[in-house]
């Protein structure tokens, strides 16, 4: 079974999926090349991993990365992208690429947090929701949002027309529909306002994408992933899965799916599995922000194909590290002359050639070598471990597989977008 656009150069096809639960593994064919599902894709925010070569990347088994619209489109802009050929292109990366839309950064702004969301809305004191000590930088109306340059101050407008542009310039082979994230904190009334506002925008993404792909017929094709608000309410999201699942507006419908908003640890999989048994099955879905040893196999589990996270590098340059028996702290005083590799379980390069005490070295030392070695540890480890519930599902020993690793990974939280 394969999904429509494959004569653009866009597919995806599934290739296992056991009889029961939503667990699957596909193909993601894309004009970059394919990528093999589930799949773990590290994020590049501003067109590069922090502190790790493209080569290295490629070496550690990413199969594709994600940068961020917001982050390019303020620096160095979209049409130096486009120029360039293209995201892929600009930072000599020649696999698959994603971009998101730029909504959850110019959102965030809002509010003041990075990982919690709340929304302005004038009606609903609740959902006035803001960090401490921070200003409020971005503005919602049904239209697009208005907001802040973390960089300059200066104001800018995204829309979902904006938000096509910017992301066609910047050329990545998959785009997420510009939509408004919300918390799990915002009132039921402004989560329905707010999924009404998606849905508009979805259609309008739609419409601009078409006039954009038909405008940019020469360029390789890029595919349109819808994506699926709701919150925590089953109604909610079972309704933006249902619309957005079987939305067709100028001639044309989403290639795929991103399952986005805050999403606390104990619903994961219920609402992921919520969305995922109401979209077209033949479709690939991407969970937005969520890259937890745990909670990936939540995903995969409930019918997840992609997911991307900050979190294995961002943990990585503060020295946290992942191991099969959960994360410490590779900087810390009991490392100092520990002649073992960060895990001896691993097959990075890091594990192959490095110690705990070098590593203990280097961020003591506050050598800049040490991100780099922490992060190709930390993504080797979170690519290897979904290709292996990848491979667990094409031999039916999915369950098995969970039920080892959590029995010996210690659990820490997390959900993380730049
Ligand atoms: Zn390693």
């Amino acid at each position: 079974m394969v999904s429509a656009n494959a004569d653009k150069g866009f597919s995806y096809e599934i290739t296992h999926a056991p009889e029961t639960g939503l667990a699957r593994a596909g193909v993601i064919t894309t004009p970059h090349g394919q990528i093999q599902t589930p799949a773990f894709i590290p994020v590049g925010t501003k067109a590069n991993v922090k502190t790790v070569l493209p080569e290295a990347m490629e070496e550690l088994g990413a199969q594709a990365l994600l940068a961020n619209a917001y982050h390019l489109y303020l620096q160095p802009g979209p049409s130096i992208l486009d120029e360039a050929g293209g995201l892929g292109a600009f930072m000599n990366w020649d696999k698959p690429t994603f971009t998101d839309s730029g909504g959850f950064q110019v959102l965030s702004l809002g509010v003041g947090f990075k990982k919690v969301l709340a929304m302005d809305a004038q009606t609903f004191r609740s959902d006035q929701v803001i960090a401490k000590n921070k200003e409020r930088l971005a503005h919602v109306d049904d239209e697009g949002v208005t907001f802040k340059s973390h960089l300059d101050g200066s104001m800018h407008r995204f829309t979902s027309e904006v938000s096509m542009q910017i992301q066609h310039q910047l050329g990545a082979d998959i785009m997420f529909a510009f939509d408004e994230c919300t918390t799990l904190h915002n009132t039921r009334p402004y989560q329905e306002l707010a999924m009404e506002r998606t849905y508009n925008w979805a259609i309008r993404c739609l419409d601009e994408h078409k006039r954009l792909t038909d405008a940019r017929a020469d360029k390789p094709y890029q595919a349109l992933f819808g994506v699926i608000q709701g919150a925590q309410y089953e109604d909610l999201r079972k309704k933006a899965a249902t619309d957005l699942g079987g939305m067709s507006s100028s001639g044309i419908e989403f290639d795929g799916f991103g399952i986005g908003g805050a999403l606390d640890k104990d619903s994961l999989g219920t609402i992921v599995g919520w969305v995922n048994s109401t979209l077209p099955e033949n479709k690939p879905k991407h969970l937005l922000g969520i890259g937890a040893p745990e909670d990936l196999f939540v995903g995969v589990e409930n019918g997840v194909d992609t997911f991307d996270c900050v979190l294995a590098s961002r943990i990585a340059r503060t020295s946290a590290v992942y191991t099969m028996t959960g994360r410490y702290n590779v900087s810390n005083a009991p490392y100092v002359r520990d002649f073992n590799p960060i895990d001896d379980e691993c097959d990075c390069y890091t594990c192959k050639n490095y110690t705990r005490a070098y590593l203990c070295h280097l961020f003591r030392g506050k050598e800049m070598l040490a991100g780099t070695l922490a992060t190709i540890h930390n993504e080797r480890f979170i690519v290897r471990l979904v290709d292996q519930m990848r491979q667990a599902i094409i031999d039916g020993t999915f369950q098995e597989m969970k039920k080892e690793f959590m029995g010996r990974y210690a659990h820490k939280s997390g959900q993380a977008r730049d």
